[in-house]
């Protein structure tokens, strides 16, 4: 017997992807059926218990070792078969985040599986994020004797608040102690059909910062304004000008955003309240013009408060580095995606704390496509009435297998 034929009886062959597309097939169902689960039974951020337990409990199942370095989430691993071929193998890391939001939500696309937590809601479609790492891990677990590699499977908890779930997990060292050579995720992604993934080298998406504003003034009766500093005009003033910060002092080629999102003042019609708050977002694509932005605002509510005999009090909340594509593994993800990639020429402002893990490794996220005329799926994330079209799971789990397994579309 010759050393190859000894290889082909000890080694068992990889999966074509025919074979990989007929178990998709099969398992598709309850794909569906657990992501329906997880949007019946949703939990906010860090708050995953139930979900993670669900989680773990599939994955022991199918052979998993189970780490739990966050109270919630968990981080799975598979050995492969293979690895211990040759020490150079790569170790794949693929992550899912498990959170939902604080939202009621509508919608009569998603009637048979309403949230049965009264006010929080898979809204930014975690839910399927979770069901299609669970596909995934099923589809691997079950050709755990072809990899020559081993494979990491994040189910990252809290991704939705900051710190980040994902900031959380990669300072535990986990990924490093796994030995995790490259790491992939996936966003759902209302703009593009299922059947379709979105990626681009680089900036692909924003770091989200945050800012609080407290402006203080002097409380009165609304009658008596000369009486008063009433922080509202200053707040007022510091809104529109703010305005100014991207249009007038950012580089127009340097994307950016600045957004007050929230108002918090008064407690009746005829008060002059004494403080105003204001809180809000910076985007932008780099730490260093963050803070330019962030002093920018300083100075704006120091000098619109004091000349109105106000003061105002500004903190930057730090966010997520921006998710920057690495070049290595996004042309691979190019290349195993095929006909079915769809090339993004624009980054989003929205952030992603999957840029936590690419700050200690080569990564790639990429949006999977799960807008349709089917099942009120085109709402934006965040919306009450947000939905996905399932079969995008099946793109899904093709996709985060075919990383792990290797497989082209020419294979
Ligand atoms: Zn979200
Ligand atoms: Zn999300």
């Amino acid at each position: 017997m010759n050393k190859e034929q000894n290889n082909t009886e000890t080694r068992p062959a990889p999966v074509s992807r025919e074979a990989l597309e007929k178990r998709i097939g099969e398992i598709y169902n309850d794909a569906v059926s657990w992501r329906r689960h997880l949007h019946r039974n949703p939990e906010l951020s860090f708050r995953e218990f139930e979900t993670t337990r669900w989680i773990v409990e599939k994955l022991e199942a199918w052979g998993y070792e189970v780490h739990r370095p966050c109270e919630t989430g968990c981080v799975a691993v598979l050995k492969g078969g293979r690895s211990e071929d040759n020490g150079a193998e790569k170790t794949i890391a693929l992550r899912a985040d498990i959170d939902a939001l604080p939202i009621r939500e509508e919608g009569e696309a998603k009637s048979e599986f309403l949230s049965e937590n009264d006010g929080v809601a898979h809204c930014c479609g975690h839910d399927l994020h979770t069901a299609n790492l669970l596909g995934t891990a099923l589809l691997l677990s079950e050709q755990k004797n072809a990899l020559s590699g081993n494979v990491i499977l994040i189910f990252q908890a809290g991704e939705e608040v900051l710190p980040g779930g994902g900031r959380l997990l990669a300072e535990t060292g986990i990924l490093e102690e796994l030995g995790v050579s490259e790491i992939y995720g996936l966003h759902t992604d209302p703009r593009h059909e299922p059947g379709r993934v979105a990626v681009k080298k680089g900036p692909m998406m924003a770091s989200p910062y945050e800012f609080t504003v407290e402006i203080r003034g002097k409380g009165g009766h609304a009658a008596a304004p000369h009486q008063a500093a009433d922080p509202i005009v200053i707040a007022a003033q510091v809104i529109m000008q703010l305005q100014t910060i991207v249009s007038r002092y950012t580089d127009p080629a340097d994307a950016a955003v600045v957004t007050v999102s929230r108002i918090k003042a008064g407690t009746a019609r005829n008060i002059i309240p004494e403080t105003v708050v204001l809180e809000g977002t910076i985007r932008t694509f780099s730490e260093q013009q963050t803070k330019d932005i962030f002093r920018r605002i300083e100075s704006i509510c120091d000098h619109a408060a004091a000349s109105a005999g106000g003061s105002a009090e500004c903190e930057l909340i730090t966010g997520y580095p921006p998710v920057i594509n690495h070049p290595e593994t996004t042309e691979k993800f190019m290349n195993m995606a095929g006909d079915v990639l769809v090339p993004l020429e624009k980054p989003v402002m929205a952030g992603e704390d999957f840029s936590f893990y690419q700050k200690q490794i080569p990564g790639t996220f990429f949006f999977l496509g799960s807008g349709s005329d089917e099942a009120d799926s085109r709402h934006s994330w965040h919306h009450p009435r947000y939905n996905v079209d399932e079969r995008c799971l099946k793109t899904g789990m093709r996709v985060m297998a075919s990383l792990v397994l290797q497989l082209d579309p020419e294979a």
